[in-house]
């Protein structure tokens, strides 16, 4: 009989996180007089981005975080929006920024992102933070792949010494996962190989590695049989999928098939309830690190 998978638990690690943060918050709060703030950018009325925005809000307010948002129209011009950003970067309450993505067609994001200060910078898609993350400075790291480290090492599956498989190559998680894992440091230290559709043979790195990270936005594609016995399992994919068994006819799934790896990996996150709470989780502790860099 094969041993199944142990089950990593986003929702509980991502809930020791936001403790570690409501009770550091409220020292800041009680020893220097600082209430962490996050200021939130909307436009328009993207259904997704405005539940996001919520929940984000619901979670400030939960651990301590003042937050306030700017709910902007559809037809919001590129000009009007970096001016807001101008305000917010020299405005002392609001120690992170975030822009929620996608914008609108009329407006360039890149030039949004690049208008942030840096040090407000909560997503760390700035290019200075991005470029700090490659050679090793600190600085905003994005939060999904800082959530995904987490769970690693929080799991007790150090990445260090480890061949880990990125599958994914986003700006967003594939490439800034690899890079944190690549970094000589504790939590990191892991020998990386990145994959994506220019891979000849995906299944060959697959089978080689000791850690894989789906990103890939394809339901269910790794399945069991592509794993070394033994491998730990990220899943960052969030697909949904029709089930008429299911309430509402269709079911949340990951990029791999659950079922079959759980029967071959070592440990697993699973979809929903593994890297999706963590996002947030370690946005807040973003925040506060910003909102503290202001006192030392
Ligand atoms: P993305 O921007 O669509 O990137 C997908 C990557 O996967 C691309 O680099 C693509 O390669 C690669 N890919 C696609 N099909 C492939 C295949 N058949 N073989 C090998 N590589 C393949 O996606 P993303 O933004 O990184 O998101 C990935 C998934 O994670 C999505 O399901 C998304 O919903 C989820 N996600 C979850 C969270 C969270 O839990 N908080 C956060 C972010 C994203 P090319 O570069 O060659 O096109």
């Amino acid at each position: 009989m094969t041993m199944a998978a142990s089950i990593i638990d986003g929702k509980k690690i991502a809930a020791d996180i936001k403790a570690e943060v409501r009770e550091a918050a409220a020292q800041l709060n009680r020893e220097r007089g600082i209430v962490p703030g996050l200021g939130f950018i909307l436009v328009g009325e993207n259904p997704a981005s405005q539940s996001y925005v919520r929940s984000k809000g619901k979670a400030c307010a939960e651990l301590g975080i003042y937050s306030e948002t700017l709910q902007l129209p559809q037809s919001t011009g590129e000009t009007e929006l970096l001016s807001l950003i101008r305000t917010w970067n020299i405005d002392r309450k609001i120690h992170g920024i975030l822009v929620q993505l996608p914008l609108p067609s009329q407006i360039n994001e890149q030039r949004v992102i690049e208008a942030l200060d840096p040090r407000k910078d909560v997503d760390g898609f700035h290019p200075m933070n991005v470029g700090r993350l490659m050679i090793g400075l600190e600085g905003f790291k994005p939060c999904t792949p800082l959530g995904i480290q987490e769970l690693l090492t929080r799991s007790g599956n150090d990445p260090s010494g480890k061949h880990v498989v990125v599958v994914g190559r986003s700006n967003i998680v594939g490439k800034p996962i690899a890079n944190i894992l690549l970094q000589k440091r504790s939590g990191a230290n892991a020998v990386v190989t990145v994959a994506h559709t220019g891979a000849r043979d995906l299944a060959h790195f697959i089978k080689d590695a000791d850690i894989v990270i789906a990103a890939v936005g394809k339901a269910e594609m790794i399945t069991g049989s592509m794993l070394k016995p033994g491998a730990v399992v990220i899943d960052v994919g969030i697909n949904r999928i029709p089930d008429p068994s299911a309430k509402g006819g269709s079911r949340l799934v990951g990029d791999v098939h659950f079922a079959s790896a759980v029967e071959v990996a070592s440990a697993i996150t699973p979809v929903p309830g593994g890297v999706g709470p963590m996002t947030i989780a370690l946005l807040m502790r973003n925040t506060l690190v910003a909102a503290r860099s202001w006192v030392d």
